[in-house]
């Protein structure tokens, strides 16, 4: 017994001090699949609501798509459920081997390991690749993930201001003694849903030699004309040596991550990468499951296309309504609100109008910024679409912000 009162006390106080600062996260009860439609419970002993769900990142509705769920069952009986291994030891199975293999394929790139999350990927890669005579030079706002890999890591640490390309480049000569430089950036970032400008960054590594790394979680399966990510994008499919990126976003939404790009890198992260040596094998359900969402995706892009044509039309619908929408292309779309209590009570009443959306605000995204940030998923119907947008516009005229700029809403509410 040494929990001392000492302790105890102390958490507490963090705790009410986290409840104080309005920052504590509640979770809510789905009590159904995760799809454009969710049971939810909330709060914990309400009753039970049917609501449509804008804030999964499951953009290519698989989730809970019949040929992933089938696929996953005949995994589970013909694999079974567990391995009870890492990989290098008995946790290696031949369809571990071909997800590698198609995951390769379809990210363009040279080799593939696969880990239990991409946050492992991240905190696994960066101390494999780099030493103390290199230098990471990442862009500020990259992922938690991304910042904690980089933690672990001996190598020197720079950064550049948000997707500048002028700040990049001067960093980029500021290092110019070190063994190698990579730079380091989310492809898509997700409070924005602003694409990381990877032909420019791919062209100051070429001029300045330096590696590539990017995390495009929030855009395998749907970003670029065939949906191979934001290389595809942005015209540099081929050129990314390193590329992360989740399982647990488009592609099926369950868990597991990998790194994926130059083929040596890949082989010495299955050497010495510690989160793939020290934590267990991605189980079978998730490895059959993921093989078919490969084949769903490689051999179509209806879902990356309809996901599109929503997206479009969502934010052009939204726009026209009058809300003030961070511009783009990506299905994050950030409704813009920067008051953190607006946020929050506006995200209240559209529940009770059946929208499931969060609120974001400080510390998730900076003071002053606070957001609804809706995602779109090819999971919604043109109805679902339509119900949400004429709900948001019913609640934004309720607090009269439609039509209003960034300058008028904060006349209204304050930061
Ligand atoms: C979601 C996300 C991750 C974490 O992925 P997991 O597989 O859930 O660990 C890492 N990086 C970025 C950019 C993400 O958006």
């Amino acid at each position: 017994m040494a929990y001392s009162n000492k302790a105890k006390d102390f958490f507490s106080a963090e705790l009410t001090g986290i409840r104080d600062a309005g920052t504590y996260k509640e979770e809510r009860y789905i009590e159904s699949p995760q799809g454009a439609m969710i049971t939810v419970e909330y709060p914990e002993g309400a009753p039970q609501k049917e609501v449509i769900n804008f804030c999964a990142n499951n953009y290519l509705g698989l989730s809970s798509h019949p040929d992933v769920i089938r696929a996953a069952e005949e995994g589970l009986q013909k694999r079974g459920y567990g391995m009870s291994s890492v990989r290098f030891i008995c946790g290696t199975q031949d369809i571990h081997n071909e997800l590698e293999k198609k995951l390769t394929a379809f990210l363009g790139t040279e080799d593939t390991v696969l880990f239990a999350s991409c946050m492992d990927a991240n905190a696994g890669v960066f101390d494999v690749a780099l030493g103390k005579e290199d230098a990471m030079i990442a862009d500020r706002l990259v992922h938690a993930s991304i910042v904690d890999g980089m933690r672990l890591c001996k190598a020197q640490l720079y950064n550049y201001k948000h997707a500048n390309m002028e700040h990049l480049e001067e960093k980029l000569k500021e290092t110019q003694e070190c063994r190698f430089r990579m730079i380091i950036t989310d492809g898509v970032f997700s409070m924005d849903g602003d694409i990381a400008p990877l032909d420019k960054i791919v062209a100051l590594a070429e001029r300045y030699d330096a590696m590539v790394m990017v995390d495009d979680s929030h855009a395998t399966g749907f970003m670029g004309k065939t949906g191979r990510g934001t290389h595809e994008h942005c015209g540099v499919f081929g050129k990314i040596d390193v590329i992360t990126t989740t399982l647990g976003k488009a592609l099926g939404g369950a868990s597991g991550g990998c790194v994926s790009g130059r083929k040596e890198i890949v082989e010495l992260c299955r050497q010495r990468a510690r989160p793939y040596l020290f934590s267990n094998t991605v189980p079978p359900v998730i490895i059959t499951a993921a093989n078919t969402v490969l084949d769903l995706i490689s051999k179509t892009t209806d879902r990356r296309d309809l996901l599109e044509k929503n997206t479009l039309y969502f934010r052009k619908k939204m726009t026209e309504a009058g809300f003030d929408i961070r511009e783009g292309v990506h299905p994050i779309v950030p409704i813009m609100l920067y008051n953190a209590k607006l946020a929050q009570d506006m995200a209240r009443d559209l529940y009770d109008e059946g929208i499931y959306v969060i609120g974001f605000s400080f510390p998730v995204v900076p003071k002053g910024q606070a957001r609804i940030r809706v995602q779109i998923s090819a999971a919604h119907e043109k109805e679902h679409l339509d119900k949400a947008i004429a709900a948001f516009t019913k609640i934004g005229g309720k607090y009269t912000i439609l039509g209003k700029s960034k300058k008028e809403i904060i006349e209204l509410y304050g930061y």
